[in-house]
């Protein structure tokens, strides 16, 4: 762990073992901290907050800026280390560093752009000014799934705005964030600023988040059932909350798309991470006019697909990250067949040439798929893609909204006005027109409905970490 400037035991002095889910093989082991370790930690960042929020954005923006430096230079190694404890494959972790390094080298910028205002007040003899200050102490749990990105999604905006920062990355992935504090506290973020509390259970170290008075923000990746519970113990103190959940994404391919087009898209961003990111679609509605094109290019190119271990070349899919998340597939696609969903390919899990030794899915296609079944409703998170003809463009909105989530969703059509309708109609957060990516630094990424509140990146994510002062002054 890392606390008020140096690497540390847990306080127990306990340990927890971190594996390769593509092997079982055991990586390392880390510090199993709890409760007196995130009290520690707290403090620590409250004891540096004053130091920070008082240096010039200048000052902060450079050593952002040489974090950006570093972790760019130590990508090779960072994306290896993801590799191993997260198992995605070699080239989609090189990815996700450099897209983690982006928010460092953006917010150190940003940082120096946090303006007031002055507003015409409604008294001749009065002036009103409003300005933007840190909200303090900030609270951060992540996700194993993005185990770089979403840590300097949190970590480079609540530095640039002046606030400091405990983290508790998830169980399955310390060992990334422990290469980005090391790239922290290489680039010279003080003594304080920064805290790293490792930990088995989280439940002790969120306790803490929650009820340390000291703490004034809590920002979370992750379920909505924990999210749920972390906002709902946040609000006794009324602490600021950011809650980046799942998703539901439908992905529309309307009557006039190229559906060879939008299958080459969806396979990619379906199967991205081994279907365990939030904006991978899960449900894909297709024109009827289109299903049958869509669906041999779809299947075509699953079916190319190779699954192993991250390290080797040529894998596409990589291993999910637990026994838990083989169970949920292996329930929602029985579930599904059952129902009277069709295999097209796939359907199993993988336990040929080692892969028993890890959590392999096989990439899988179903058809037939219908609002009863639990992949219609459920997040799936994993590599099963269930595909679901329509027959009119006008019903296609409501089906996409049916949903208690509301992340992202696609569409792709060639028509603008049906681009912009449909746009404008999804409930979703972030909306991908013809396009699988639409994230970056630079633009704000979250969800409306149960997917969560406030957004990460762009200037609004910033703003997730400053609160709002207005000054009346009478002259
Ligand atoms: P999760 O079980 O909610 O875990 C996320 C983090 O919360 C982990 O660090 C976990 O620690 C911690 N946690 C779990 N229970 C906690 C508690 N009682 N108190 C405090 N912390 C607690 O979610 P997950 O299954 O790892 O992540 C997948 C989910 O994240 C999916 O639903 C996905 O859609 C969502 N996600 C959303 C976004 C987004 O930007 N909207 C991005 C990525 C992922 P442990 O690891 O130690 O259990």
């Amino acid at each position: 762990m890392f606390i008020k400037g140096e690497w540390c035991d847990a306080a127990g002095g306990k340990t927890f073992e971190v594996t390769n889910p593509a092997t079982g093989e055991k990586i390392a082991d880390v510090a199993d901290g709890g409760q007196a370790d995130a009290a520690r930690a707290i403090d620590a960042a409250h004891a540096a907050f004053a130091g920070w929020s008082g240096m010039t954005a200048y000052d902060r923006s450079r050593i952002l800026y040489k974090a950006w430096e570093l972790m760019s230079a130590r990508q090779a190694d960072i994306a290896r280390i993801m590799t191993q404890e997260q198992g995605k494959p070699l080239r989609a972790a090189m990815n996700e560093v450099r897209y983690g390094a982006d928010f460092l080298l953006w917010y150190a910028e940003e940082g120096k752009r946090v303006y007031g205002e002055t507003i015409p007040a409604p008294r001749a003899d009065q002036r009103f000014i409003v300005l933007h200050q840190p909200v303090g102490v900030v609270a951060a749990i992540t996700p194993w799934n993005y185990p770089a990105s979403m840590i300097t999604r949190k970590v480079a905006p609540a530095l640039a705005a002046g606030c400091t920062i405990v983290l508790k990355p998830a169980e399955a992935t310390p060992l990334c964030a422990i290469e980005i504090f090391k790239v922290l506290a290489d680039a010279g973020v003080p003594e304080g600023v920064a805290n790293l509390v490792t930990g088995f259970d989280p439940a002790p170290i969120g306790e803490e988040f929650v009820t340390n008075p000291l703490v004034r923000k809590i920002t979370f990746t992750g379920s909505t059932e924990t999210g749920k519970l972390l906002a709902k113990g946040a609000a006794d103190q009324m602490k600021r909350v950011s809650l980046e959940l799942g998703g539901h994404a439908p992905f529309l391919v309307l009557k006039d798309a190229d559906p060879v087009f939008a299958a080459k898209g969806a396979v990619l961003v379906k199967y991205l991470n081994s279907g365990q990111a939030c904006i991978c679609p899960n449900r894909l509605f297709v024109h009827r006019s289109g299903v049958d094109a869509f669906t041999e290019e779809f299947v075509s190119r699953v079916t190319r697909m190779r699954a192993g271990n991250g390290l080797d070349d040529g894998i596409s899919i990589g291993p999910l990250v637990n026994e838990k998340a083989i169970e949920k597939v292996e329930r929602q696609v029985a579930d599904a067949t059952a129902k009277g969903a069709e295999v097209l390919c796939g359907g199993h899990r993988l336990m040929e040439d080692g892969l028993d030794r890890g959590h392999f899915f096989a990439p899988t296609v179903l058809a037939n798929v219908t609002p009863d079944m639990l992949i219609y409703r459920e997040e799936t998170f994993g590599p099963v893609a269930p595909i679901i003809p329509f027959d009119d463009d006008d019903d296609i909105l409501a089906m996409a909204n049916d949903t208690h989530y509301g992340l992202a969703a696609y569409v792709y059509t060639q028509n603008l006005s049906a681009a912009m309708r449909t746009f404008e109609g999804l409930r979703f957060g972030i909306i991908g027109i013809n396009d699988i990516n639409p994230t970056g630094a630079a633009a704000p990424f979250g969800g409306m409905k149960e997917s969560g509140l406030g957004r990460e990146g762009g200037h609004e994510g910033l703003g997730e970490y400053l609160e709002t002062k207005l000054g009346g002054f009478s002259v």
